[in-house]
């Protein structure tokens, strides 16, 4: 440590290695919370990071804005943790896909694992070109809709829990189709799902804003 320069931060008044923060009188920890700098990956030995020798401690304002992050993060694992169990295994849902100005949609026998919707589809259909084309798909059901970046993963039969899936709740289509030769699997990792809720008559839209993992549930007043 010895050869390393010293600074004081500002904000949390720990001594840190100057070389390893961005920001000129703060340490990597306050400057990656109030400033969105990349943080060090701290190694916490003896009380202070080995990397950049930040010792922990954060001023009130730090840990207030730490504590209300880590409660909207909580807020949204747990609604968003719940959607997922209410969604259920399997749904016939709506897929729009599109292709410069042109827009499609039709409905699709759709299976729900971890958060990931997963479709089969025969290489010939419009969809798969318009997939191939752009990989933005739209997914809708009652109430709920999903925007996500859509992906091939081969042939179904190389999915053995998306196969026993897709028998379980879609035998018929299964059956006549998920061996077929032309037929690909995609799966639809959302980005944004929107759900319009009723609460005693009052319309609500809840938010679910997966990438930056933030829930936002606002009472929708029209004019
Ligand atoms: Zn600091
Ligand atoms: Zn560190």
């Amino acid at each position: 440590m010895s050869d390393s320069k010293l600074s004081v931060c500002s904000e949390c008044g720990s001594k840190y290695i100057a070389a390893s923060s961005k920001m000129k009188a703060m340490c990597p920890e306050c400057a990656s919370i109030l400033y969105g700098y990349e943080n060090c990956d701290h190694v916490f030995k003896d009380g202070r990071c080995i990397k950049c020798f930040w010792d922990g401690n954060r001023s009130a304002y730090i840990q207030r804005l730490v504590d209300g992050r880590s409660d909207k993060m909580d807020l949204f694992r747990d609604k968003y943790t719940a959607l997922q169990k209410e969604f259920g295994l399997g749904k016939k849902m709506v897929l729009s896909t599109s292709e410069n100005s042109r827009v499609s949609s039709r409905m699709m026998s759709v299976i729900h694992i971890n958060g990931e919707f997963y479709f089969q589809t025969d290489i010939t259909m419009k969809k798969y070109h318009q997939i191939s084309a752009n990989n933005s798909v739209a997914l809708c059901i009652d109430n709920i809709q999903v925007e996500g970046r859509c992906t091939e993963l081969g042939h179904p039969l190389g999915h053995a829990q998306f196969c026993a899936a897709f028998q379980e709740c879609f035998k018929g289509s299964y059956d006549a189709y998920t061996a077929l030769e032309n037929e690909r699997l995609f799966v639809v990792t959302p980005h944004y799902i929107e759900r319009w809720v009723y609460k005693e008559g009052v319309p609500y839209i809840e938010v679910f804003n997966i990438e930056k993992q933030e829930y936002s549930c606002s009472q929708y007043s029209g004019k």
